[in-house]
């Protein structure tokens, strides 16, 4: 009865999408928890690059049902260009292989102008949202008057609601210089994109229940980070929902029992995009040779990654919060010939040793790095598919995270494609 949950153990861009893909192939269904369409995952199969930013990438698995769950925000406009890139590929499913759940919340087209209108005003724009509307659509949620993907199939009641909820918004949006939205117009769209996802439209937590018991293999798939969290992260510098393996609880409707082990997707060293708090950071030609090789830079923007050194406070705090059964460890080719490395494995504060991560961005911003110096290699790794292939110190460096975290490396991937990977254990398989 394995379902397993893939989350990324710091701040994003650990690569999740080449994991999920992996593991993908072995499991039965797919499911996200959280998140909007702010994820994306670049996938190459068979020379052909496909970007998904919604639906899981188990939906390149012809057998695999790909599910959006309750604690989804889903812009129906993003949905349906993925489903029409999909077919036009070739490489479509068939309508049985998703379904979303009617409890999701949708992004509006007011969702996305919020987004933009704030950009740039003070502190929003620090926080670095990616202008799609993720952040208004969850606060709507929050305050109860949110619009759900159930509700596009019910015209005469979604009018109602549309108008409640615009009269508020659009207060909002002409406070901050932009144009107002016209309820009926916004309900036309609506309307139109809800006959269009009717089919996929579906129970989720009721299949997710149904194939715990049947002991199928069941894939969560998180987006962003741990230290992303709402709660958990970095606050305000974090994103707007739970990116931790509760929230594959909260998102579904499947109980913690049923959730039988947590991978997490940690890079052999650090990345931060936008602003916040990230004490490893590497302002130096060690962090451009990271970014250099890690190719480091934003996937739609272009813009660099802040680089800095694996950071094992943050990364233990990643393995106890979300239970983490395993790690997987990306980007382990990116350290090669370099000499040694550096792991930080505690923080100093006020003169004080921390092996914490503070709660507050404020005291984390102060925290200095206390480092452990490790024997690199020169040895290309991009060929290694088992563990016997990794020079002898790649290997203490991953015996290094398993214990300074407790948690055991489940994986190493030494490049991007899905072959460039070397498996110590199986998450599926550990825990039947
Ligand atoms: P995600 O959002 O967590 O899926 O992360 P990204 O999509 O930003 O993934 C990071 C990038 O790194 C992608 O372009 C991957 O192809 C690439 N990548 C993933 N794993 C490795 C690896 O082990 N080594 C190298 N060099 N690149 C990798």
């Amino acid at each position: 009865m394995p379902n397993v949950v893939v989350i990324g153990a710091q701040w994003g861009d650990e690569g999740k999408g080449k994991v999920v893909d992996l593991y993908a192939g072995e499991a039965e269904a797919v499911v996200r928890f959280q998140g909007g369409n702010n994820a994306g995952h670049t996938l190459v199969v068979e020379g052909e690059k496909i970007i998904l930013h919604l639906i899981p990438s188990g939906i390149l698995h012809p057998d695999t049902v790909c599910c959006i769950g309750n604690g989804v925000v889903v812009d129906p406009q993003v949905l349906l260009q993925e489903i029409d890139g999909l077919r036009a590929k070739g490489r479509w499913p068939g309508d049985d292989a998703l379904v979303v759940s009617g409890a999701a919340h949708v992004i509006l087209p007011c969702h996305r102008e919020l987004d933009k209108a704030r950009e740039g005003r003070a502190g929003r724009a620090q926080i670095g949202t990616t202008g799609r509307g993720i952040g208004p659509c969850y606060e709507d949620k929050a305050s109860r008057k949110g619009v759900r993907v159930a509700d596009l199939l019910e015209p005469e009641a979604l009018l109602p609601k549309l108008e409640a909820l615009l009269d508020e918004r659009n207060a909002l949006l002409r406070h901050l210089g932009a144009p107002p939205f016209d309820p009926r117009a916004v309900w036309e769209e609506l309307c139109a994109a809800g006959e269009r996802i009717r089919p996929f439209v579906g129970d989720v937590t009721g299949r997710l229940h149904r194939w715990t018991r049947e002991g199928r293999k069941v894939l969560l798939e998180g987006a962003q980070g741990t230290l992303l969290d709402i709660d958990h992260g970095t606050y305000p510098f974090v994103t707007s929902s739970n990116t931790t393996a509760g929230a594959a609880c909260t998102g579904t409707g499947l109980p913690p029992r049923d959730l039988h082990a947590a991978v997490g997707i940690t890079k052999a060293y650090v990345t931060r995009v936008g602003a916040g708090p990230f004490p490893t950071e590497l302002h130096d030609a060690m962090g451009d040779r990271l970014r250099e090789r890690g190719g480091e830079f934003g996937s739609t923007t272009g813009r660099p990654r802040r680089c800095g050194w694996l950071d094992l406070v943050a990364l233990r705090s990643a393995c106890r919060m979300n239970g983490l059964t395993g790690l997987a460890v990306t980007k382990l080719d990116v350290l090669e010939g370099i000499d040694p490395i550096r792991v930080c494995t505690a923080y100093r504060l006020d003169g004080e040793r921390v092996d914490h991560v503070p709660a507050r961005a404020e005291d984390l911003e102060r925290c200095e790095p206390v480092y452990e110096e490790l024997a690199g290699w020169t040895e290309p790794l991009a060929g290694a598919r088992s563990p016997e292939d990794l020079p002898a110190n790649a290997r203490a460096f991953l015996d290094h995270v398993a214990e300074a975290t407790g948690c055991p490396v489940v994986l190493a991937s030494v490049g991007p494609g899905r072959e460039q990977t070397v498996e110590f254990a199986n998450p599926f398989t550990l825990c039947d």
